[in-house]
């Protein structure tokens, strides 16, 4: 395949607006197609809690999982939801979730593949922000771990399977933890530092910045809905949106998502749920940590950006079209509170945000990267659930590879759609 095809980017978040600068680099010709601003709200690159964790290769899914998501689902404060009446059309998705992770060699498997693709990341996100102007939003000074107990780090099968991959990592006892994060509640006794992770201070900003770079470069971008792919035989001949028809000579689906009802239009049923999720966003808070870290114990990642501080998690299960439970946010809201006791009890609403957004996610936690069955001029990009923001960069490089009929810069077998069909 040449370089200087046509090629349409559906959807600008994170993975369709590095996918763009990165086949702009490759000498195409870029059309971003969205009906939304990229890095707005109505994306999952906006609101996510910004960490570039290059060690976040445990899928959702373990071994024995089962057992805890009843325990889950009765915990009014725990992190994990379903919304009854969309269980039906969900339990496909789950079923397929569960045995996902069934074995300790399942999980392991996806914990290689995810290290090939976002090792780096922190690096690589870093040298995209130099070359969009915005340096100073991503840092690489590492995150942390916090923990109850000694106890639940060492019993954690994702720690051990980090380790297998190459994941280094420095320890702290109670006394140490104290002495970086004084605030933080003491029934967090234990700590771990993964030093090669980096973080975003403003995923929106960011992934607003690298659009505006690839528009500079050249790219357009076309404020419209793709409803579908128009292929004759195995060749491509246009996106087609709600407005029309976008000629091209190549396609990217990166709708996040929402990319599933674009593949079966043109064959590839592919299971892609949405895992809900929600912030909230402390703006001038009288207390934080001093570095991002994630509490294991609520599954929650707080993370300072340039608009306060910020706390994300939660998986909420009931599909992309009801309205959000701003009861999750609260509990966020709540677990915040309960980390860092110095923080006020009645912050004014004025200085809380909260937003809700679709973790587009496979049930076994990678994402989908590799051509469509119907035609090798379509390349899917999407479903990176938990992982988007850091595995956003090595997809972008991806995906330019694949568009130029290039060889891939690490195997993508593992990560190929066939594996669902
Ligand atoms: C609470 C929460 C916390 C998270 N924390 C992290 C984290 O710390 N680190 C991390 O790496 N990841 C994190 N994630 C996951 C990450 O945010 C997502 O995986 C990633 O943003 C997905 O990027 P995307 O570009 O595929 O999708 P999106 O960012 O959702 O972008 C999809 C775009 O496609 C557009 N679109 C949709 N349908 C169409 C259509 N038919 N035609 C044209 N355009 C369309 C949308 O308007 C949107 O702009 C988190 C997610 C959540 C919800």
């Amino acid at each position: 395949m040449p370089a200087g095809r046509h090629v349409a980017i559906i959807g600008a978040g994170a993975i369709g607006v590095i996918s763009a600068i990165e086949a702009l680099r490759e000498g195409h010709r870029v059309t971003l197609i969205d009906p939304g601003e990229p890095g707005g709200e109505q994306a999952a690159s906006y609101g996510n809690a910004g960490w570039l964790s290059s060690h976040s290769v445990i899928p959702p899914a373990e071994p024995g999982i089962w057992k805890k998501v009843p325990g889950y689902l009765m915990d009014p404060l725990g992190p994990l939801a379903i919304r009854w009446s969309y269980l039906p059309k969900a339990l496909p998705w789950l079923v397929k979730y569960l045995l996902s992770g069934w074995t300790e060699g399942r999980v392991e498997k996806t914990a290689f593949a995810l290290r090939d693709l976002l090792k780096d990341a922190p690096l690589l996100h870093r040298k995209l922000a130099e070359e969009a102007g915005v340096p100073e939003l991503i840092e690489r000074n590492g995150v942390m771990h916090v923990f109850t107990s000694r106890g639940s780090f060492d019993s954690d099968l994702g720690w051990r399977l980090r380790k297998k991959v190459g994941v280094e990592w420095l320890e702290l006892s109670a006394d140490e933890m104290r002495q970086r994060e004084p605030d933080l509640h003491p029934r967090y006794t234990f700590g771990v530092v993964v030093e090669e992770a980096g973080r975003c201070r403003d995923p929106g900003a960011y992934v607003a910045a690298l659009a505006n770079h690839a528009l500079a470069s050249g790219a357009v971008h076309v404020r419209d809905k793709a409803t579908g792919l128009r292929l004759s035989g195995n060749k491509l001949v246009a996106v087609v949106t709600e407005n029309g028809e976008i000629p091209c000579d190549a396609a990217v689906v990166a709708a996040g998502a929402r990319s599933k009802q674009l593949t079966a239009s043109i064959g590839d049923p592919l299971p892609l749920e949405t895992e809900r999720g929600y912030h909230v966003m402390i703006e001038n808070p009288e207390s934080g940590p001093r570095s991002s870290m994630m509490a294991s114990d609520a599954k929650m990642v707080v993370n300072w950006t340039n608009k306060g501080l910020r706390a994300a998690g939660t998986v909420e299960i009931a599909g992309l079209e009801a309205a959000p439970n701003w009861k999750r946010a609260e509990i966020l809201r709540n677990h915040l509170l309960g980390m860092f006791p110095k923080l006020p009890k009645d912050i004014p609403a004025s200085r809380i945000k909260t937003w809700f957004g679709h973790r587009p996610s496979m049930p076994d936690g990678r994402p989908c990267i590799g051509y469509a069955r119907a035609s090798r001029d379509v390349v899917y990009a999407f479903g990176h659930g938990h992982v988007g923001l850091v595995g956003s960069a090595r997809t972008g490089r991806l995906v330019a590879q694949l568009v130029s009929g290039k060889a891939p810069e690490i195997p993508l077998g593992p990560f190929a759609p066939e594996r669902f069909l």
